[in-house]
């Protein structure tokens, strides 16, 4: 049996640039003003945030820097939540989810910002996704953001028989996120902030007026201590434990293909559906495409079973394309999966849980945006600000009732499948 596709090797980590060199546990400072748990996205923009604000900071990860959803996602950066517009307008009302979704543009924005500077090169950034439907009639009103592309346009970006319009925007892009990561490690390391990998912070008690955070090995004093363990924590995590499920997603790469991609998906943009459990897809500088898709609640797919599922998916889509794969004998080259924090709601938990104690994590599958837009709200409130946390109150905590709710997450997704084909068959 191949290994599990949860810690397989990514594409990303093939092309990667050389890891940041973080500190060993035993340099740590005893005690700290802030420390963070978890350097993925969500960790590390709030200690390079905290840098900026002059607060002195530690983050424990518990494997390598961005070894997480962070580090092995599909690479696009686009505005919104995993919460849809409608759903998060029923969640919190009109207004709230205005001031939400600002909040989740600022985060867009920040990235695209970062990105430009110095040491991102490797990060690589394109703009341009495109939105694709297999179901219903083009929209009477597009954004003027966005271009509607039908018939020939479509075509000259996709030859897939299954799709009937789509929607061009550049406000989102597509990078390589592990780049992105590495690059903003070293920055906050830059910066004197302390990074330590390999080290799982085990517990959380409260300590006088702090907390101690209890490793396999060492100590360490905090005053504040922010989560942002994603779909990784665990009981360690307290209270948010009960309030997110790890739910995880797949990826294949394929072999490179340039010819074949020119040929049935010229495009250079990255390019999404709309289905309720739809998929994603981008072409690698390498020639290679990139396919995204598929969620599982319970176990994880071996790799060997993640390649069938991707090879399976892209035929499903691009029937002439796979029969031309097929002849040259290009496969699924890599395959791994990742875990993401799913709140009921989609929404994630960014606030002061109990005093001194934030999470900030459940950023689900639309993290590239949201986790620095909800790092740059921690930052303000931890640096003297506490009112920036205040549109995220308005996000109900829900219980996910553990097992159980990985039951009815995984059956809603059967669900969804069963939904998108009937409105592709029905419209
Ligand atoms: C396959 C896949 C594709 C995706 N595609 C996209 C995409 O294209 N665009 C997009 O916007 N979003 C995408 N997402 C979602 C996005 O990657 C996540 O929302 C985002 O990375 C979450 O960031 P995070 O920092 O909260 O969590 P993570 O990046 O998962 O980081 C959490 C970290 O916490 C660490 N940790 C956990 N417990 C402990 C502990 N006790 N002690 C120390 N460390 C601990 C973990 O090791 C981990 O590194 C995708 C996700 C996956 C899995």
């Amino acid at each position: 049996m191949s290994p599990n596709a949860l810690t397989a090797t990514t594409w990303y980590e093939q092309t990667g640039i050389a890891p940041p060199e973080t500190a060993a546990l035993a340099d740590l400072s005893p005690a700290y003003d802030t420390v963070i748990i978890g350097g993925g996205l969500a960790g590390l923009s709030l200690l390079w945030r905290l840098a900026e604000a002059g607060v002195s900071a530690a983050l424990l990860e518990a494997g390598q820097v961005a070894g997480g959803a962070s580090g092995r996602n599909g690479g696009f950066c686009s505005a919104g939540w995993a919460a849809g517009d409608d759903q998060l307008e029923r969640l919190v009302g009109e207004d709230k989810a205005t001031v939400l979704d600002d909040i989740a543009s600022g985060g867009l924005a920040w990235m695209r910002e970062r990105m430009g500077r110095k040491g991102y090169e490797a990060a690589a950034p394109k703009d341009g996704i495109l939105t694709v439907s297999l179901s219903g009639r083009p929209p009477a009103d597009v954004d003027p953001a966005s271009r509607l592309l039908t018939g020939a346009e479509l075509k000259a970006e996709t030859t897939s028989p299954r799709y009937r319009y789509g929607l061009h925007s550049d406000a989102g892009f597509q990078f390589h996120p592990l780049n992105f990561m590495r690059a903003l490690a070293c920055d906050a390391l830059g910066a004197g902030q302390a990074i330590v990998e390999n080290v799982t912070a085990e517990r959380i008690d409260r300590r006088g007026s702090g907390f101690a955070i209890i490793t396999d090995r060492k100590t360490i004093q905090a005053d504040r201590v922010v989560v942002a363990t994603g779909g990784y924590g665990g009981r360690e995590t307290g209270r948010l434990a009960r309030l997110l499920l790890p739910i995880r997603t797949y990826i294949g790469v394929t072999d490179p293909m340039p010819d074949v991609l020119d040929e049935h998906i010229p495009t250079r943009f990255g390019v999404g559906d709309t289905r309720r459990a739809g998929n994603y897809y981008r072409r690698l500088p390498d020639g290679r495409l990139l396919w995204g898709l598929g969620i599982t609640a319970f176990g994880t797919l071996e790799i060997g079973a993640v390649r069938r599922m991707v090879a399976k998916d892209i035929g499903k889509i691009y029937p002439a394309m796979a029969g031309d794969m097929k002849k040259a004998r290009i496969g699924i080259d890599t395959a791994w999966a990742g875990n993401m924090g799913y709140a009921r709601h989609f929404m994630p938990y960014v606030g002061e849980i109990e005093p001194g104690l934030f999470t900030m994590a459940g950023f689900g599958g639309h993290g590239m945006n949201t986790a620095p837009a909800a790092a740059i709200a921690m930052s303000k409130a931890l640096s003297g600000e506490p009112e920036a946390l205040a549109p995220f109150t308005a996000i109900p905590k829900q219980a996910t009732f553990g097992p159980l709710g990985l039951v009815a997450a995984e059956a809603s997704y059967r669900w969804r499948q069963m939904n998108d084909r009937l409105a592709e068959a029905l419209t």
